[in-house]
């Protein structure tokens, strides 16, 4: 099959232990993808290719049997030569403040998170992009779990999937944030390419406008990102200086303040957008006045926001959440120097869906 096509490439470190690896995953395929793949390996057309991408993303067909107007005789070739990939939903547990969160099954057996937030008019969706991370930032759960592997892109567009089927009548995720777990930009291909399919028109229909990548700052990345994909961008910054950025997260050793801000100015940002910049703040470590007058030096000349989280706490956690009083001083800098300032003090603590507290393992129980 042409190399042009996903076969192997979207389900590649899947490891999804099913034997299933080795046939194509129609859902991991963008829809010029699967256009191409269907004519090449079936003898179909562009509206083929249209109708079951229509299927797969907007109808949520989870299987090509229930693809009801094709006929039979291609619903039984693709069911023989190609699989619908995706995860099976274990639970759904709902906060207190209305935030639900997904525990979200893989083939193999990993378990993956994925959180729904009440906003003031809609709804936004947290999405993980790998199983476990590599990135080891010590204010983060997810840190704990090592990296199994990558998610595939239907794995990563069936969260948003499984999302539509659990809200309510008239309930709708209005944006989304690959923000969950893992690094998006550690799975590269696959974030772009569920990126892509998210935002077709034939499928879930999501404007770039309304999408986040967050990074911890894989600077090589950030240039393609941009040029791939116009999202929006954010970038856990966290310290001010790179001794405590690395401490932080250790990536800072290899790409240091310096060319992660150099990266973020050369950011092909799409006009009247700006990055933003998350500050996870955490109580005597990088909360102080000092700190802020560091940050705003930083990000002078940048097209950004500025995004403070106080710290959410959890069983064991090396750090804690610093005094209200603290943040406000904190922000009221930031915001004197003329930068949009938001404070999010996350949701749904009570049940472990808040910023950095994700670990597979909270639902079940
Ligand atoms: S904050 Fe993000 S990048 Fe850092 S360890 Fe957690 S999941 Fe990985």
């Amino acid at each position: 099959m042409s190399e042009r096509l996903p076969i192997i490439d979207a389900t590649a470190g899947s490891g999804d232990g099913a034997g299933l690896a080795v046939l194509p995953d129609l859902k991991a395929m963008t829809r010029d993808e699967l256009t191409a793949f269907l004519k090449e390996g079936f003898g179909e057309s562009r509206f083929r290719g249209d109708q079951i991408f229509r299927w797969l993303h907007m109808k949520r067909a989870r299987s090509v049997e229930a693809m009801t107007d094709l006929s039979k005789k291609l619903r039984q070739a693709l069911t023989e030569r190609t699989r619908v990939g995706g995860l099976e939903l274990e639970d759904v547990r709902t906060a207190q403040d209305g935030t639900r969160k997904l525990l979200l099954r893989t083939a193999g057996g990993d378990r993956i998170e994925s959180v729904i937030i009440p906003m003031d008019h809609s709804f936004t969706q947290c999405v993980s992009s790998q199983v476990g991370c590599k990135i080891g930032c010590r204010f983060c759960l997810t840190a704990r779990m090592p990296l199994r592997r990558n998610l595939s892109a239907s794995e990563i567009v069936d969260q948003v999937l499984w999302a539509q089927e659990v809200m309510g009548e008239g309930e709708r995720v209005g944006n989304l944030v690959y923000m969950g777990m893992g690094e998006p930009l550690d799975n590269y291909e696959q974030v772009v390419r569920s990126l892509k399919i998210l935002m077709d028109e034939f499928g879930a229909n999501f404007s770039s406008r309304r999408i986040t990548v967050s990074t911890s700052g894989v600077v090589p990345k950030l240039a393609r990102l941009g040029a791939d994909v116009p999202v929006n961008l954010a970038v856990s910054l966290n310290a001010s200086d790179d001794e405590t950025r690395t401490r932080l997260i250790p990536i800072n050793k290899v790409w240091n303040i310096e060319a992660l801000i150099g990266a973020l100015h050369a950011f092909p940002l799409p006009p009247r957008r700006r990055i933003t910049i998350e500050y996870v703040l955490l109580k005597g470590v990088n909360d102080t006045r000092a700190d802020a007058e560091r940050l705003v030096k930083l990000l002078r000349g940048l097209r950004c926001k500025v995004n403070l989280i106080p710290f959410n706490p959890w069983p064991g956690a090396p750090f804690e959440r610093p005094e209200e009083r603290d943040v406000d001083a904190f922000g009221k800098i930031v915001l004197d120097h003329g930068f949009t300032v938001t404070v999010r003090y996350s949701k749904g603590e009570d049940i472990g869906a808040a910023c950095g507290q994700l670990d597979g393992n909270q639902v079940a129980a």
